[in-house]
């Protein structure tokens, strides 16, 4: 696992130590240095060509955004719009260009999914953002994995009750470095595939998103405040389906390296 962390105390941290009398509201994050008993790590996603790293806030995941994917999920998309979940920050897992990435097996599935897909990466944030300045906010693209544990995925929708336990486990969020968008320019349009052992099994184009990444980025920011450092995943194409240990998947997108990941 390559994701990169800085384990130093984090100057802005849960403001639990921050001080106020009790019970009283609380500021999400502290102003100051804060005091903490241990620390959490920060999620990091290296930026190609540049020494900085990009700090990760939230990741969004777009569901049910490719018209041939919606109906493989038993669902009419013509009737039922893309919608959102998010995946936990930590759960990323960096695969560099030119690596063969290990990414072990998860628990609990016996039915594990890969889906491709274009991840954009935001510097800027704002609510309700019309979709002709939503590409203002994208600051770096690359290519994705939302990794699924889909046996529990669908389990829990059967049941009516949350994904979370397929979608947003440890390394469920495979990708590569962001590649900046003032580089590549803004992804419309291009083949988009997955390969398993040198198989081809997800092949697409980016212009058969339901929403494009600016409808994508203008319609989460109606839902919740968009800050800096959160990433999009844009939605998988038709044919996912399971890879199993010692698969070796290759992700690609036109006009970005490929990431490839070895399931052990
Ligand atoms: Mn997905």
């Amino acid at each position: 696992m390559k994701t990169i962390r800085r384990r130093d105390v984090l100057k802005t941290a849960a403001a639990m130590v921050a001080g106020g009398a009790a019970g009283s509201a609380m500021p999400a994050q502290a102003q100051g240095p804060v005091r903490t008993p241990f620390a959490v790590a920060p999620t990091f996603i290296p930026i190609a060509g540049s020494e900085q790293l990009f700090p990760v806030r939230r990741i969004y995941c777009i569901g049910r955004n490719y018209a041939a994917h919606a109906r493989e999920m038993g669902s009419d998309p013509t009737r039922e719009p893309p919608f959102f979940f998010q995946k936990p920050t930590d759960a990323i897992q960096l695969a560099p260009p030119g690596e063969t990435v290990d990414h072990p097996y998860p628990t609990l599935t016996k039915n594990y999914h890969y889906e491709v897909e274009l991840v954009a990466a935001l510097a800027k944030g704002g609510r309700d953002i019309p979709v002709e300045r939503a590409l203002d906010l994208v600051y770096a693209y690359t290519v994705g994995l939302d990794m699924t544990r889909r046996d529990l995925q669908r389990a829990m929708g059967d049941e009516k009750k949350p994904w979370e336990i397929g979608k947003s486990f440890d390394r469920s969020a495979v990708l590569g470095p962001l590649q900046l968008a003032a580089k590549t320019g803004h992804f419309t349009q291009g083949a988009i595939w997955l390969k398993v052992n040198g198989q081809v099994k997800q092949s697409a184009n980016l212009n058969q998103m339901i929403w494009n990444v600016a409808e994508q980025v203008s319609n989460l920011s109606k839902a919740f405040e968009l800050m800096p450092g959160d990433i999009v995943y844009s939605g998988t194409p038709e044919n996912v389906g399971p890879v199993v240990k010692g698969d070796v998947m290759d992700g690609h997108i036109d006009g970005l390296p490929d990431i490839r990941v070895k399931v052990v």
